[in-house]
């Protein structure tokens, strides 16, 4: 699991397969072990509980034994006494019935106790077999003749112990112990007995040792079975093979004890057997089955078992997410390294331009050439600015600091501002765009149209980017849902281009995560605009998402929310025409902008009729007469635009009727034989409402006044006004002095905010308004504006002071307006939000030219 290490140093990670193998071979080896170890502390267990069995039950067998040992003893001494003093048979025979009925009556005394009688040979009354009550013996029983008189005349005053296997009584197997007794003179006087049968003693160890299936048995000097669970055995020479335990007979006739011998006992279970032999050369057994004592550890080693499969699926899980995450952050680095990689390269490469293209215009003297530099580093800068503000809005999305701010906008006004800014890329790759606009979006919405145009430029500029020459874009809008003045709307942009593989759609939206960097190498671009944009639109309570086909074309869709507008969609067209009586005739063989005719005219109120080719246009012409206005598609299969249009000014000779066509942005190069053919107006695409509405305006003669109003001339603009401008850089300086100079506004300079405050203080009729950097030194922009507002003067509080600072987040503007600033610029310097910022602030009522303008 740990990572290796190369002699380089260089951390090297085992593969993930090893890692796992490595888990589950530990959790085996563990359980094995677990398992090895277990067993044998079972097994000592085991063997210990046996040999305490064994000792217990050897102590009671050897009392068992003893015990009638003693008594014949003690019994032996009352009968000779008896017959010392000239005890008659009757005397000795009420003794021997008195103890045996005694002992009978009390099992507990005398395990196994069978009776007792004795044999005498010198009673006055001759010879006499005594015998207790419960003996009766066969009528010709010969005392002489028995192993037990044998015996006891051969032990010699001592116990004799005689077994036998089948006695003549019962049959069974009986130990009898048997003792002479002598006068004081030494002789003889009788032999006394006592019986005990065997397997009531051995039934003890039989029975002792049978907790947990194991059991004992008893085995005599002789290896003759004498006591076993399974009454078979019994008598049964010890070596008989049908005895599994037979094994250890050798060991028995040498006379060692067997402590722990490996067999499997008579019911088939493997067993542990021991054998002691006892004081009188007897032997104890006992076999314990290992089954019962292993059943624990069985069931043990499966817990044991399936913990460890749970342990190890866990471990695996964890690592497996660990690796998971490791290499996420391995390819978020890798990511990162190719994003810096990246970003070096756009921003070197515009760099590289600006400083090349100012070098030459530095040396050449050719003013054309000039121009040519400077429209070259504009390109350049205008793009270093774009790849700038990406990665801005990429930090502010990472820091969280990303905001919206809301204000109303016309929709249809941002769209058009998008394609003007795309257009020229459209046009330079002959491409075709199409618009559409539903026109149940409201007119205006409020939400923050800047972030909104961003999102559209970015998924145009891709389109645009991605699609091969005289491929199509569309861009179609929809209102989703609308409720409680909330409306859902959605934009899509399709291509036609290259695509986007499934691998790679899963990961263009994450930030740093760019499509194969072969292709962004090869079209450019920083890869932020996607993350970018769905953070936008996801701060706007949409959402981004695309389908695409790798070489057929992508589509890229996003839904927002936002509110609706106060203006709603007024006619278009002027009200003093006669609407109803317009009849327009639509030609184009993209069915598409029929429909989208169609829908526009119906909101207009305007009669239309479309026609997919020229020869139907015609016909319908034949059918329903002239038209007043016709909008003609340039490209058409068969009857080209101009084709058409000469038929239809033929056609139309002595009515008036206006021809527009329908071309793409760039039509200068048709313009004079479409002309000639009669065309009137050109419509460029991608086709908006308001432009459609402007052509017809102006085809029917009433545009003037009402085609909004165009870019004003500024030159003289300001004229008459006075400007403080607090700007610490020289540069910065002369670039508002000399963009501002044709407006006439009259500046004065100060290099910093303490010089600012006392040019103020020093003349504050004088300005009409201050443009206050903020960073500057010795007094900042703040600390100036704050000291300007605290002036005793009433123009100290009213004069309009605008922040111009590259700082441009949301929380440097809230400075700058807590400072006491009105507005805030932000830099690099839009020109024309400059104008638009004096026009909102400078009095209408003072200069020359405003008033003459107003
Ligand atoms: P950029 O365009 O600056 O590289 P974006 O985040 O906008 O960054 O796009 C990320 C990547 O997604 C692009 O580099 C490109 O590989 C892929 N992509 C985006 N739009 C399209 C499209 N319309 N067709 C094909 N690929 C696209």
């Amino acid at each position: 699991m740990e990572d290796g290490k190369t002699e380089k140093g260089l951390t090297v990670r085992r593969p993930l397969y090893a890692q796992l193998m490595f888990t589950a071979l530990s959790f085996l080896v563990l359980n094995v072990l677990t398992y090895v170890f277990v067993r044998n502390v079972i097994y000592k267990n085991l063997v210990r509980n046996a040999e305490n069995v064994l000792i217990i039950v050897q102590n009671q067998i050897e009392n068992d034994l003893n015990n009638p040992k003693a008594y014949l003893a003690g019994f032996s001494r009352t009968i000779r006494t008896a017959v010392m003093r000239g005890g008659n048979a009757d005397i000795l025979k009420e003794y021997f019935v008195d103890l045996s009925n005694h002992l009978l009556a009390d099992e507990e005394r005398l395990p196994g106790f069978d009776g007792l009688f004795g044999y005498f040979e010198n009673l006055p009354e001759g010879r006499v077999f005594t015998v207790d009550e419960k003996l009766v013996f066969p009528p010709d029983y010969d005392p002489t003749q028995r192993n037990w008189y044998r015996n006891a005349i051969a032990a010699d005053g001592e116990i004799a112990e005689t077994l036998s296997y089948s006695d003549v009584i019962t049959g069974e197997t009986i130990l009898t112990y048997s003792l002479c007794i002598f006068d004081d003179d030494g002789n003889r006087l009788g032999i006394v007995t006592l019986r005990l049968k065997i397997d009531v003693i051995g039934k003890s160890i039989v029975e002792s040792a049978l907790e947990r299936g194991g059991y004992g048995m008893l085995i005599s000097r002789d290896i003759i079975m004498l006591a076993h669970p399974n009454p078979d055995f019994v008598g049964l020479d010890f070596r008989d093979p049908s005895i599994p335990v037979s094994i250890f007979a050798d060991k028995m006739i040498e006379g060692v004890d067997v402590t722990e011998g490996s067999v499997v006992n008579y019911t088939g279970d493997k067993s542990i057997a021991f054998f002691h032999r006892l004081s009188n050369g007897w032997y104890i057994g006992l076999v314990a089955p290992e089954g019962p004592f292993y059943r624990d550890l069985t069931n043990m080693a499966y817990t044991l078992f399936m913990l460890g499969i749970i342990f190890a699926a866990i471990l695996a899980s964890i690592l497996i997410r660990i690796d998971m995450a490791k290499n996420k952050s391995d390819r978020e680095s890798r990511h990162k390294s190719a994003f810096l990689a990246n970003m070096s390269h756009e921003i070197r490469t515009p760099m590289n331009a600006i400083i090349g293209m100012t070098t030459i215009g530095k040396t050449t003297g050719d003013i054309e050439r000039k121009d040519y530099c400077f429209s070259k580093i504009q390109d350049a800068s205008n793009h270093l600015l774009g790849v700038i503000n990406d990665i801005l809005d990429m930090s502010k999305i990472e820091a969280n600091k990303f905001e919206i701010s809301p204000l109303e906008f016309n929709f249809e006004k941002m769209l058009m501002r998008v394609v003007n800014v795309v257009n020229f890329r459209v046009d330079e790759k002959k491409q075709n765009l199409s618009i559409h606009i539903d026109r149940n979006i409201p007119k205006t919405l409020i939400g923050d149209e800047q972030r909104i145009t961003q999102v559209i430029t970015n998924l145009l500029a891709n389109a645009i980017k991605f699609t091969p020459e005289e491929g199509s874009i569309g861009v179609d809008t929809s209102l989703v849902e609308e409720s409680g003045g909330v409306c859902t709307v959605q934009v899509s942009v399709t291509d036609t281009g290259i695509g986007i593989t499934p691998e790679q759609q899963a990961r263009i939206f994450s930030s740093f995560e760019q499509a194969e960097s072969s292709t962004t190498r090869k079209y450019g671009g920083t890869g932020l605009g996607l993350a970018i944009s769905k953070n936008i639109v996801e701060l706007m309570g949409g959402k981004i998402w695309l389908t695409s086909e790798a070489g057929k074309g992508s589509a890229f869709s996003f839904t927002i929310k936002v509110k609706r507008g106060a203006e709603s969609h007024a006619g278009l067209l002027a009200p003093d025409v006669n609407i109803g009586n317009v009849r327009i005739m639509v030609v184009d063989d993209d069915k598409s902008i029929l429909d989208y005719f169609m829908e526009i005219s119906h909101e207009f109120k305007v009669r239309c009729d479309t026609a997919i080719s020229g020869e139907e246009a015609l016909k319908l012409l034949e059918e329903n007469g002239c038209y007043h206005i016709y909008f003609v598609d340039w490209k058409m299969p068969g009857m080209d635009g101009i084709q058409l249009t000469s038929a239809l000014k033929a056609q139309n000779a002595e009515v008036k009727s206006v021809v527009i066509m329908i071309t793409a942005a760039e039509w200068t190069s048709i313009e004079s034989e479409a002309r000639k053919a009669g065309v009137d107006r050109f419509l460029s695409k991608p086709l908006f409402p308001s432009h459609i509405a402007d052509v017809i305006n102006e085809a029917l003669g009433i545009d003037k006044g009402r085609i909004e109003e165009a870019q004003t001339n500024i030159k003289g603009l300001f004229a008459g006004r006075k400007l403080l401008l607090a700007e610490d850089v020289d540069i910065n300086r002369e670039i508002v002095i000399e963009l501002l100079d044709p407006t006439g506004i009259e500046i004065d300079c100060a290099a910093n905010g303490r010089d600012a405050v006392r040019m103020f203080s020093e003349a504050p009729h004088k300005y009409d308004m201050i443009f206050m950097d903020v960073q500057m030194p010795e007094m900042d922009g703040y600390e100036a504006t704050r000291r300007i507002r605290e002036l005793k003067y009433l123009e100290a509080k009213t004069i309009r002071i605008i922040a111009m600072t590259a700082n441009v987040f949301r929380e440097d503007i809230e400075k700058c307006l807590d400072a006491g600033m009105d507005n805030h610029l932000g830099k690099p310097l839009d020109f024309s939000e400059v104008i638009n910022m004096l026009r909102h602030y400078l009095p209408k009522n003072k200069g020359v030219k405003n008033e003459t303008r107003n």
